[in-house]
This record gives structure tokens, sequence and C-alpha cells, in this order.
């Protein structure tokens, strides 16, 4: 079996060290690995596949001297912005973490259990684009809803992890956290969010638009658009929790009008979808909550319950891994399939 050049953009970041885990899980047939970080980093070792690599700097030219087969980025969008046209260019396939890329009619927008048919797109430009962590595993439930009954509208809140916001994010919880325990919580510094994030809610993720929405929520609506191939109506609010790792949703969908929903046929189409599972049972307190779902690489489906007052609406909980499902994993998924696809 062919091996790859495999670069990884951001190897010290959240997202980063997890691909690391999940190459390493899913034996990904790595030939060469190149990790790449900003000057500070360089010499941080990664360990995969029973070797040592040395991190390296993000250089203009690194990935044609490492004859870079595979690029996974995941350092900001500026970095991408800048970075991913060149490893292309150099004749890599670009799987790109952030928001950069995602809403270019000629840069395919993939989650594989939904769209692996786009891929085939991604000669265009030399780039695939990973969606939004709150988008993936959104639309990994709504596609069986979907194709079973028709979506009209969908109505979302979300739960953010504060990984979302990388590193530093998990860190500020925690070291808030510690404050509050010594009694000096008001001297906590608050960098990574606008507001105290231990003990608090914040319904307020990525920057405000013209429209009352943030960019966070509007990254729901665009992206899940785009990857469903529909343009059916969304509204959504995102919120920050303390939880440090894995995002929750609370979700109602309005199927077409005359749908008259079957809870044991909704459950059969979520179950039956891949890496889908559904976790319901009220009255024993099962339901899908964020130290289940985290260190896996499923989206978990509950509270599964028909709207009281009308027949074809939907309501559910659906929480996963973000870093995993929601970055890493679908971005090593796509690379995967990539590989499926160009071996055909
Ligand atoms: P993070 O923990 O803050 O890590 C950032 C990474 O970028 C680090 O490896 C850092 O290297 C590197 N970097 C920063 N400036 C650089 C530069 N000038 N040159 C080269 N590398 C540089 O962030 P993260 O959460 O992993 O997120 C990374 C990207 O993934 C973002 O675009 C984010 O939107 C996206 N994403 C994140 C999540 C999530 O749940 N966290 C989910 C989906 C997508 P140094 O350590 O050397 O500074």
């Amino acid at each position: 079996m062919r091996k790859f050049n495999v670069a990884v953009v951001g190897a010290t970041g959240a997202v980063g060290e997890e691909i690391f885990r999940i190459l390493e899980e899913k034996k990904f047939p790595v030939a060469n690995l190149i990790p790449l970080a900003s000057k500070n980093s360089v010499g941080k070792e990664v360990k995969l596949l029973g070797k040592t690599y040395k991190v390296k700097e993000l250089t203009e030219d690194i990935f044609e001297k490492e004859e870079v087969d595979i690029a996974f980025f995941s350092a900001g969008g500026s970095i991408s912005a800048k970075f991913c046209p060149i490893a292309a260019e150099s004749g890599a396939v670009v799987i790109d973490n952030s928001s950069h890329f995602r809403m270019d009619e000629d840069v395919p927008l993939v989650v594989p259990e939904v769209n692996p048919e786009d891929i085939s797109a991604w000669k265009v430009r030399g780039i695939i684009a990973n969606p939004n962590c709150s988008t993936i595993q959104m639309v990994l439930s709504l596609k069986p809803l979907d194709d079973l009954y028709g979506i009209k509208r969908v109505d979302v809140s979300t739960y953010q992890a504060t990984s979302g916001a990388g590193k530093k994010g998990m860190e500020e919880l925690v070291k808030q956290m510690q404050d509050f325990f010594a009694f000096r919580l008001d001297e906590s510094k608050k960098e990574a969010f606008m507001h105290q994030i231990a003990l608090n809610v914040i319904p307020h993720i990525d920057t405000p638009q013209p429209n009352g929405f943030t960019r966070e929520e509007m990254k729901m609506v665009n992206e899940s658009q785009k990857i469903l191939h529909k343009n059916f109506e969304l509204a959504a609010t995102c919120v920050r929790v303390p939880v440090l790792r894995s995002h929750s949703e609370s979700i109602t969908v309005t199927f077409n009008d005359g749908v008259d929903i079957d809870l044991d046929r909704v459950k059969g189409a979520l179950n039956n979808f891949e890496d889908v599972e559904v976790m319901d049972n009220l009255e024993e307190g099962i339901y899908p909550m964020p130290i289940i779902a985290t260190d896996t690489d499923i989206t978990y489906v509950g509270r599964i319950r028909k709207d009281i007052y009308e027949s074809n609406i939907l309501h559910f909980f659906n929480v996963a891994d973000q870093l995993r499902v929601g970055a890493a994993t679908n971005a090593v998924r796509i690379a995967l399939k990539w590989i499926e696809l160009e071996s055909e």
C-alpha cells in the first residue's frame, strides 16, 4: 500500500495533538511526518507509530522541500489563508480546519459520512475544507432525518466547551476554577473569553454580525446548507459553557408539512447512520453528555421526543467530542476517503 508524507500545521495545538492520536489509532499510511508550528515550538517532539519527529517551523518552502502529499492545517484562519495555497501549489492535498476557505464555491466542504462525493472537487484548488465543529455534529444527525422526512427548518442552541477556543480556552477555565477555590476569582485573567467562564455561561461566540447573530451562528447556517445541498431555514444560538471538552446541542427540527413523526423510525434512522448512536432512556437517566462523548468518534443523540403541539416537529439533544468528531477525526476521515478515491 502506498504511504504518504504528511504535514500537520498547528502540531502543538489542541486540534493538532488530536490529529496525531487519530493518525496513530487509524494506523494511517505515513511515510514521513512533518509536524509544523511557529518558531517558538521548533524542536518539540511528536511520537507517531513508534517513531519520534521534531517540530519544524512553518515556512513557505517546507512543503516542496519535504515533498508533502497530505497537509492538515489547524493553526488559524490567517495562517491557512497564506500557507494552504502554497502547500496546494507544491502538490499536496490540503485539509483545512480553519473557516477561511469553507464557503468558497470551488472548495469542497466535507463531512465524509454525509457528503463524501464532494471530495472529488478537491482538484480545482487542491483544498478540502473541514466544517465548523458545531456544524459537523449537527449535520451528522440532520442527514438521516432529512433523508427520512425532509427538513424544512432547524432551531439549535449550542453548549460549547472551552477547548473550542483552543488550549488557551481550556487553561483559562482551569485557572479560574483554581482562583475561585483560592478566593481570588476577581483577579483571574479573562483573555480567551470576554467574560469569566468559570461558573458562568456566555451567549456569544465569535464576532457580532449586522443581523444580530454571531459569526459562529452564521457559520452553522451557511455551512449546513452547503454540506446538505439544501436551502432550509436555520437559526442558531451559540453559547460557551464551562465544560473542558465536547460540545452539546439542543436541536428542534421542523419537517415538511403533513409529516407525522414516528419516533421508532427516527431512532432507527439515526442508529443506522454511520458514526451516530442513539442513547435515550430518560427514565433511567441515559442520554448524551460531554463526559460520555469525550475521547470518542461518535455523535450521540438522545432526549428524542415529538413536539406537544405539532406532529412534524422533533426535539433532541446531541453531543460529540468537538476536538475529534468536530475537527481531527473528520479531517483524518477526509484524508482516508481521499486516498480511497485517488487509488480507484
Ligand atoms: P490552539 O490550541 O491555539 O493551537 C494553535 C496552533 O497553531 C499551535 O500549534 C500554534 O503553534 C500554531 N500557530 C500559531 N501561530 C502560528 C504561526 N505563526 N506559524 C505556525 N504555527 C502557528 O488552537 P486549536 O484549537 O488547535 O485550533 C486551530 C485551528 O483549528 C483554528 O483555525 C480553529 O478555528 C480550528 N478548529 C478548532 C476546533 C476546536 O475545537 N478547538 C474545532 C474545529 C476547528 P505554537 O504552539 O508554536 O504557537
